[in-house]
């Protein structure tokens, strides 16, 4: 076998190893399911085996099933679809349903089997565990266990839905399953997800005690009398899913068919024995598999993002090591870039204006692992370790043998171009100087450097310890050295780079400034102001454009605007800016309205537990139509269909050049609707079509932003869409 080896010992127990060659990961593919049936089948003929310990070779247990092969059943479903449409269904369903005939026969057969979970296991790797009759843990803090299937469109579908309903007490395993959280270890067994928590090296001497324990090999629920922790039919069962499916539509707004479907598999599957329950999971399994929302979720969150990662974008020069790195400004966001370096093992020399601004940049990494370790989420050790690798100075002569050196000070030209004239100084010519502005063109930050071919944007995101995302920017004269080594470097860190060309605003935030720039325009024309958050939401974006404002701040998206007018003139700027969204800010501005930072913006910051509530005098700036008036379609669409358009001038001036990045920079920056799969999927599953005839009836009332470029008219007059021209086989082919 390729992917197992078995070992049996002298007590009889066989320990099988799943270590797939050539992966950094254990995944369910179609060779692991023939092989683990063929397993299966040995194990149950071979008379000396009383047991069986089933652990992994890697450091972590497994990820879940292979999403390219779930694409490549759905492949040949919809080519057998076009032949014999019930002959498709059919073999999607033995499909679906292999995995959990499969699980079942372990379950449910006459040995004994235990899971030695010795580190993380996700999705069908962690579904294979709960078929086992026994589970132990590795204590490591690294280590979790969950089901996340739903964050990629889909649902457990090896058995999780039913095991875990089963296991768990109904809030918790409803709440495990639609938000698809792992646990470490001690959740797990409070939750009763695993029986035993033991140091990562002991998991298999563990396992064979349980086993030489007299363990049984029969699951709860095939023991007579057994009582699931959901009684649907009990008075807390009724409140319970009455409850939890309310949750549900106020967390979807119903955008997530695997989100309800899971919902079903658990009301169901409760009902019935536990062999049907698992007929029930495949068949929602099949279902879900088919929604445009599990393909487009599956290709931009799990494909596309695992292709960036892996830098797809990353030009073909010999890589250089990445050991020590400079951050120049330890504010707000130079605090936490020196954080994220460091954790990722690299050497920090983080200097400020003094040395006192400097430590308090360094302090934040302290206090943020001083709140880790009260939640028993790090250690002592851990934290000093990371604290010795940061080096909080004033002087940039410590910056001489650093690869890479992001400046993060005031977003100010003059400022920045001091600052990249004393790196140069310190510099030894093959280091590579990146800024971390928001709205100042690289090209013209690059004007004060020595050499520009190693000058590049590196933006990131706020949070940045939370923020997925990092926007790399390329000026004319950036060298390709300079782009591997960005991409190097936020792999490094674990964030999902996108390459974008230099240009105001650069791809992100030009989008997202649609966003709040169509509020403001709802906003005037009087819509009432608590539609605008919660259609927002309802179109799928996770938070609406005025609490993002709010959390931005109003001064800043002021300061931008002005900053826009003086750079480009009035004429040049109303082109992008609306002279009415100005004054509007401005007013708010005056009424020392300015956001989240303030306790006050366009909501109220109460303290808990009143929360925020909007403003209620907005009703002085602002005149109300009736709430009953206003089209909620036309609302979503707006939001919606202004970023999907900018997403599409972006691409067609060459900003991005790559349709993944557009998309999972979209849905990483910002929420832009994950069920959709990103802006350009998002018009590919309307139809570009259909899409541009709606942006034609939404420029006719609400101005000429939404009038469809170019590209967009002609790919609708050939009936194309972006993922057939543009997908990145055809980029490569062209190039
Ligand atoms: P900040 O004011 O919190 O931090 C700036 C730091 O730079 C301060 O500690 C300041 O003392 C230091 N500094 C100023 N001049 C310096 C000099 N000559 N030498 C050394 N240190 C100097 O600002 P911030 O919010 O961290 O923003 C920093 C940069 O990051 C800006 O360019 C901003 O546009 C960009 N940015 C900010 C965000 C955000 O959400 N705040 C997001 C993305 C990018």
């Amino acid at each position: 076998m390729k992917n197992f080896a078995i070992e049996t010992d002298a007590d009889g127990i066989a320990t099988i190893t799943w270590d797939m060659p050539g992966k950094s990961m254990n995944v369910i593919d179609i060779t692991v399911m023939d092989e683990f049936e063929k397993l299966v089948a040995e194990i149950e003929a071979d008379e000396e085996i009383k047991g069986v310990v089933l652990t992994s070779g890697k450091s972590t247990f497994g990820a879940g099933a292979d999403l390219t092969m779930l694409q490549d059943m759905l492949a040949k479903f919809e080519a057998e679809k076009a032949r014999d449409a019930d002959a498709a269904m059919q073999m999607l369903f033995d499909n679906a349903y292999r995995l959990n005939l499969l699980l079942r026969r372990v379950e449910a057969g006459d040995k004994p089997w235990v899971a030695a979970i010795n580190g993380t296991a996700l999705g069908g790797c962690f579904e294979m565990a709960l078929a086992c009759h026994g589970r132990v843990m590795s204590e490591d803090e690294k280590a979790t266990v969950g089901l996340p299937e739903v964050k990629v469109g889909l649902l457990p579908g090896g058995g999780g839905t039913q095991r875990v309903a089963r296991l768990v007490n109904p809030q918790d395993a409803v709440t495990m399953l639609l938000q698809g959280k792992a646990h470490r270890a001690a959740k797990a067994k409070q939750l009763g997800l695993v029986h035993e928590v033991v140091p990562a090296g002991d998991v298999i001497a563990k396992a064979k005690e349980m086993l030489k324990g007299g363990l049984k090999p029969k699951a709860p629920w095939d023991e007579r009398g057994f009582r699931a922790p959901l009684n649907i039919w009990s008075p807390d069962g009724m409140q319970m899913l009455a409850a939890g499916n309310a949750i549900m539509r106020k967390e979807t707004y119903a955008n997530y068919p695997n989100a309800t479907n899971i919902m079903k598999c658990v009301y169901e599957g409760m009902q019935v024995p536990f062999d049907t329950a698992l007929k029930i999971e495949s068949r929602y399994f099949a279902n879900t598999i088919q929604s445009p929302e599990a393909a487009a979720m599956i290709r931009s969150l799990f494909i596309n993002m695992q292709e960036l990662n892996k830098g797809a974008r990353r030009p073909d020069v010999p890589k250089r090591e990445l050991n020590k790195i400079g951050v120049i400004g330890a504010g707000f966001m130079g605090a936490g870039i020196a954080y994220v370096t460091a954790k990722a093992g690299m050497e920090v020399v983080l200097i400020d204006r003094d040395q006192d601004a400097a430590d308090k940049g360094k302090d934040w990494s302290r206090e943020t692992l001083d709140k880790a370790i009260k939640r028993k989420h790090s250690t002592e050790e851990k934290r000093d370790a990371l604290l010795a690798k940061i080096e909080a100075t004033t002087d940039y002569g410590k910056l001489s043998d650093c690869d890479l050196v992001i400046e993060a000070v005031f977003e100010d030209k003059g400022v920045k171009a001091d600052v990249t004239k004393q790196v140069d100084a310190a510099s030894s010519g093959t280091m590579i100087f990146a800024s971390n502005t928001s709205t100042i063109p690289i090209g013209e930050l690059a004007e004060a450097s020595k050499n520009a071919d190693n000058f590049i944007g590196i933006h990131f995101f706020s949070p940045v310890d939370k923020m997925m995302l990092v926007e790399i920017i390329m000026a004319e004269k950036t060298g390709d050295d300079a782009l591997a080594l960005a991409i190097d470097y936020v792999t490094k860190i674990k964030k999902t780079p996108i390459v974008v060309n230099d240009t105001r605003g650069f791809y992100v935030n030009r989008a997202v400034i649609r966003y709040m720039q169509e509020a403001w325009s709802m906003l005037i024309e009087g819509v009432p102001v608590p539609m605008i958050d919660n259609l927002a939401r309802a179109a799928g974006m996770p938070v609406g454009p005025l609490t993002l404002n709010d959390a931005v701040a109003l001064d800043l998206s002021q300061k931008v605007m002005k900053q826009t007018l003086a750079d480009l003139g009035e004429e040049e700027a109303l082109k992008v800016l609306d002279k009415r969204h100005i004054d509007l800010i401005d007013t708010m501005v005056e009424h020392g309205r300015v956001g989240k930072k303030a306790g006050k913006g366009w909501y109220d910051y109460n303290p808990k537990p009143v929360g925020a509530k909007l403003w209620p005098d907005l009703k002085t700036i602002h005149t109300q139509q009736d709430a009953d008036a206003i089209d909620h379609q036309e609302i979503e669409d707006r939001f919606l269909y202004t970023i999907a358009l900018e997403a599409v001038r972006c691409f067609e001036e060459g900003v991005v050049t790559d349709i993944r990045e557009a998309d999972v920079g979209a849905i990483l920056g910002f929420g832009f609707a994950p069920f959709t799969g990103g802006p350009l999927s998002f018009i590919d599953g309307i139809g570009v079509e259909a899409f541009t005839a709606r942006a034609n009836d939404l420029a006719s009332r609400h101005g000429e932003h939404f009038s469809p470029p170019a590209l967009l008219v002609e790919m609708a007059k050939n009936g194309e869409t972006f993922y057939g021209r543009f997908s990145h086989e055809e980029q490569k082919q062209a190039a």
